[in-house]
């Protein structure tokens, strides 16, 4: 048996590899084992690729219609097989990126399926051999997959998930996708914009359910102007027809019944944390019931000593930058490091279709489910001189704070660059910034950041464009 490590970490996706990064800073050991590649479901499955197909579709829909910048373009010829191979180059170069930072951090990593067989052992298997590793502290960060539908099953040619969907050279010439959460939403935004006619069905009575009602209306609205068929509050029943025609028998809450041609149907209902097979049982590691997910406390730290666990395995909703920032803690507390808890309601959420959508906090309903006095304010693109020169007016800032003592409660973007803008307001949230402060910062000109500073100033009826 090898020596033994500080830290053992089971899983090098965002969660994992970032929590090896940090606690190599820290003087610490870690051995991480990982059986496909270093950088998770994040870099190979999900955020990058689908992040470099949206790139390639805003290329193409700013070119449609360049005539309103003054710029005649000839016949357009979009080939997406193409922006699949610049997505592949995105994640090679990333991939280089980390499989770097390992070697440079001194990380040992391991190549193969690994299972923990006791608090402080990982059993790890690859094609030929079996080892077992030895650490005082073990994490584990395996992830998530494809969460399927019962009723749909995933072949991978007509009917898909997010895996296929990032690889897939064809486009058809009209898809259903079932989900309208992120996922669904950025796949619906990139095949729309490349032509294919494509229909959402979604079981809640909106989409984005979880964001702010207001944003989710607009959203909709959005959408179907660029011709995307929106059908919520409907569940898939049945599919009938066959390869390349399907009908996809959808149901209300009435009963009332609907059929959706389609080429193609794209499942992006959500995602299943990877706990089978890697020793929970053995160890009686406790899971949630229903979602199965990894049960953990403030600190990250399961029912057993020393096992901790982070990231889609144990959390939800399902993103890297919290799978990071929960890495980061466990390496820092391990470390004798004294770390305030994590505020899960810090986490922002993004989605980058067009127009993007991003949030933080409690929505106008929650706070007021919650008994808050809220006072809320919204300032619209529309009145942004940055906006209007870059022809992106749709959508707002809104501003959620608490009337009695003004701190922030919760902010809800949509429009252009939401998902860099709501940065701005995690850090004053963060910071216990009131939305005075947000606005007394004084942020350049002409910039859409000046819509959150102006938000700011209407909660107490300051704004100035609007
Ligand atoms: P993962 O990234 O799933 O990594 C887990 C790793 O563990 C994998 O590499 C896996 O191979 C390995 N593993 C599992 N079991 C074992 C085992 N037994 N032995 C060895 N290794 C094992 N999030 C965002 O924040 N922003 C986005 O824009 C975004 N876009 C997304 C788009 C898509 C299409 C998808 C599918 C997801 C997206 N996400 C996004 C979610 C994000 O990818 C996940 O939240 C994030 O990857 C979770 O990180 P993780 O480290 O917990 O797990």
């Amino acid at each position: 048996m090898k020596e033994k490590y500080d830290l053992l970490i089971l899983g090098g996706g965002p969660g994992g590899y970032v929590a090896a990064i940090r606690a190599a800073q820290l003087g610490l050991r870690i051995a991480l084992v990982e059986k496909e590649a270093v950088g998770g479901t994040c870099l190979h499955h999900g955020c990058i690729p689908s992040k470099s197909l949206i790139r390639s579709a805003e290329v193409l829909s700013l070119i449609q219609r360049s005539e309103a910048f003054g710029i005649k373009v000839g016949s357009i010829s979009a080939d997406f097989g193409m922006a699949i191979d610049r997505s592949e180059r995105v994640i090679q170069k990333l991939h280089r990126g980390v499989l770097h930072l390992m070697k440079k951090h001194q990380i040992d990593l391991y190549s193969g399926r690994g299972k923990l067989i006791s608090p402080d052992q990982i059993e790890v298997t690859a094609t030929d051999e079996t080892h077992v590793i030895r650490g005082t502290h073990t994490l584990i960060a395996s992830g998530s997959r494809v969460q399927p539908l019962p009723n749909l099953k995933i072949d991978g040619r007509r009917i898909i998930s997010s895996d296929e969907a990032l690889r897939r050279r064809e486009l058809p010439d009209s898809l259903v996708i079932v989900g309208g959460g992120a996922i669904g939403l950025e796949f619906a935004y990139i095949y729309s914009v490349y032509g294919v006619k494509v229909t959402i069905v979604e079981m809640a009575p909106t989409l984005l359910p979880t964001e702010d009602q207001e944003v989710s209306s607009l959203l909709a609205r959005s959408f179907k102007r660029r011709g995307i068929g929106i059908r919520c509050g409907r569940r898939v029943k049945s599919l009938k027809g066959q390869e390349g025609h399907f009908t996809i028998e959808t149901e209300s809450p009435d009963g009332a019944t609907e059929g959706i041609q389609a080429a193609m149907i794209l499942v992006a209902v959500g995602r299943s944390p990877n706990v089978e097979g890697i020793g929970l049982e053995a160890l009686g590691i406790q899971q949630e019931n229903e979602s199965r997910l990894i049960q953990v406390d403030e600190k990250m730290q399961t029912n057993v000593c020393n096992v901790y666990a982070i990231g889609d395995v144990s959390s939800r909703p399902t993103l890297a930058h919290g799978a990071m920032a929960q890495g980061v803690f466990v390496a820092e507390s391990i470390s004798g490091m004294d770390r305030v808890p994590l505020v899960l309601d810090d986490i922002p959420s993004a989605v980058y279709c067009q127009p993007q959508v991003a949030s933080v906090g409690l929505t106008e309903a929650s706070a007021r489910e919650k008994g808050y006095a809220v006072k809320v304010a919204k300032f619209p693109f529309s009145a942004n001189g940055k906006a209007i020169a870059l022809g992106e007016t749709e959508g707002f800032v809104k501003i959620i704070s608490d009337e009695k003592k003004g701190d922030i409660l919760g902010a809800h973007l949509i429009g252009s660059e939401a998902t860099e803008l709501i940065g701005e307001i995690v850090l004053a949230k963060t910071l216990e910034a009131t939305p005075l402060e947000l606005n007394r910062a004084i942020h350049p000109h002409p910039t859409l950041s000046e819509a959150v500073m102006e938000a700011g100033g209407a909660i107490y009826g300051e704004a100035i464009h609007f």
